[in-house]
């Protein structure tokens, strides 16, 4: 059987500058699509009207080229894909693998049930699940909705990056959620489903998203889909070794420019501080 031809994508959340850590991260996807002769999509995952800004979408783009990325074909913006993300929330509720969710964040956090991730995350107490009885849910996009995460199991991979992983079911993530309330797919829906219709080949992130991939598997699974393989990048971290965050303006890939650096400049910053 001939394989596949490798297809990647680059994705940014457009809710601040790109900063050094983004830059290595997208650098690796560019090449590694291009040393397999791929298709690059730019994605463009501006989903959280609330956080997600267009000078950023458009900063995102000036900056990526400037630092001698290019794409086959977008940017290609999540917030204009509901449909399908609703299609495919409407098929994990009819097989009975998504509920509405009406608990707060302080209603999960005070839970006598919830216990911590070893990341701090609160895990949703499977006691704040609707009643079993229920027959169906009607689909109310104006609620959260979650997604049902199985009990006694890990979910194991194999990254092009980190090697093998394992998460275990309800310690480390518990029912995510798939829908926000106020009319938005989130993060762990918007991506699987880009990922399957766009025939993404090989995921590459930051290895803060691991867990993440992890939840994700589950989701690949309910929806029968091949998975992709993953490439979790490394994450920049600063003198300290604390990862670097979008505050940090100074190095913000526009600052860097602005300051004189090169492209090349660039790319040794994170090859000197892997
Ligand atoms: N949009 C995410 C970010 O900017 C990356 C999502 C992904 O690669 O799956 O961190």
């Amino acid at each position: 059987m001939s394989e596949q031809p490798y297809r990647g994508r680059i994705a940014p959340s457009p809710t601040g500058y790109l900063h050094l850590g983004h830059a290595k991260t997208f650098w690796t996807a560019f090449q590694r699509c291009q040393n397999s002769n791929g298709f690059l999509t730019y994605r463009d995952e501006d989903i959280d009207f609330h956080r997600c800004k267009d000078i950023f979408s458009q900063a995102a783009i000036d900056d990526l080229k400037q630092l001698g990325l290019n794409w086959d074909e977008g940017p290609v913006k999540q917030s204009q894909r509901s449909a399908i993300y609703i299609e495919v929330l409407e098929k994990l509720v009819s097989l009975g693998l998504a509920y509405p969710c009406e608990s707060s964040r302080k209603d999960i956090k005070e839970h006598p049930d919830t216990i911590l991730s070893a990341e701090g995350e609160s895990i949703f107490p499977k006691a704040l699940r609707p009643d079993p009885s229920s027959p169906t849910f009607p689909l109310n996009l104006k609620t959260n909705w979650r997604f049902v995460v199985p009990d006694h199991r890990s979910v194991s991979f194999s990254d092009g990056r980190q090697g093998i992983k394992s998460y275990n079911c309800q310690a480390d993530f518990g029912d995510f959620l798939l829908w926000r309330k106020e009319g938005m797919p989130s993060y762990e829906l918007a991506v699987v489903v880009d990922d399957i219709d766009m025939r993404i080949t090989e995921v590459v992130r930051g290895a803060d998203l691991l867990v993440s991939t992890a939840r994700q598997l589950l989701m690949y699974e309910a929806l029968k889909a091949s998975p992709p393989a993953f490439y979790h990048e490394d994450l920049v971290t600063d003198e300290s070794g604390e990862r670097l965050a979008k505050r940090k303006d100074s190095l913000a890939l526009r600052t860097l420019f602005a300051e004189g650096h090169s492209s090349d400049s660039i790319r040794r910053m994170w090859t000197a501080h892997p």
